[in-house]
């Protein structure tokens, strides 16, 4: 049915910047939390480059960052957050972030991995996701299903995984659509908690999340929706 929830026991969101996997998908992170499901969110920096030229406070902008992403998390019944704390804005698709994404996936094995689309033409988009998008894919197909991709892992513990599917979010080739009409609230309340962030939106934070999702929603005759591009690795 179009809007439901996609299957998944285990899913694994994969985000350049803290705020990304809620910007993205909390909505349906809530109701997969809601129906039993367990999340986890790794979050490749830690938001450096969004520091404020006034910032005064005695914590670090970055520690302040990733309290406001666990936070939210929390809200969202995320069973924990990863910071890889790479550079913000300086992000590429190397073999040391295929290597750490894949021994996330390999640690947590996910039935279902969630993360940017690298290959979108909505050209007005962040380098650090096409470049996490793409890192994560690699991790994903080939890299954490065969011993022979690092294995150095193997010593640690950490065995190879299949992950079946992929959800790609920010894409402009959506096919799976779902209804976060129930639980727009909670994706607005998680967003909020990024208090260093909110001020970043223009026309406000609600009116920012709603046009997102009224638009998400459209194709699939739904109100308001996130809306992902499939990708079957099996
Ligand atoms: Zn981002």
């Amino acid at each position: 049915m179009s809007g439901s929830l996609p299957d998944a026991r285990r899913v694994l969101i994969v985000g350049a910047h803290p705020d990304d996997p809620d910007f993205f998908c909390a909505g349906t992170v809530a109701r997969w939390t809601d129906a039993g499901v367990v999340v986890r969110y790794v979050v490749v920096t830690s938001g450096d480059k969004g520091q404020p030229p006034e910032w005064d406070r005695p914590e670090g902008f970055t520690q302040v960052r990733e309290a406001e992403q666990e936070a939210s998390a929390r809200l969202l019944g995320v069973e924990g957050v990863t910071f890889l704390r790479f550079t913000d804005g300086e992000v590429f698709d190397t073999l040391e972030l295929r290597e750490r994404l894949t021994a996330e996936i390999r640690r947590f094995r996910p039935d279902l991995l969630l993360t940017h689309d690298p290959l979108t033409r909505l050209y007005r988009q962040h380098p650090d996701h096409r470049a996490v998008g793409a890192a994560a894919l690699a991790a994903a197909f080939p890299s954490c299903r065969l011993a022979t991709f690092f294995p150095q892992h193997l010593a640690q513990g950490l065995r190879p995984h299949v992950v079946p599917r992929v959800l790609l979010f920010g894409t402009d080739r959506p096919d799976t659509f779902v209804d976060i009409a129930p639980v727009f609230e909670r994706k607005l309340a998680a967003l909020r908690l990024h208090a260093t962030q909110v001020g970043a939106f223009p026309g406000g934070l609600e009116t920012r999340l709603r046009r997102r999702a009224e638009e998400a929603g459209r194709p699939a005759g739904l109100a308001l929706a996130e809306a992902f591009l499939a990708v079957d690795l099996e």
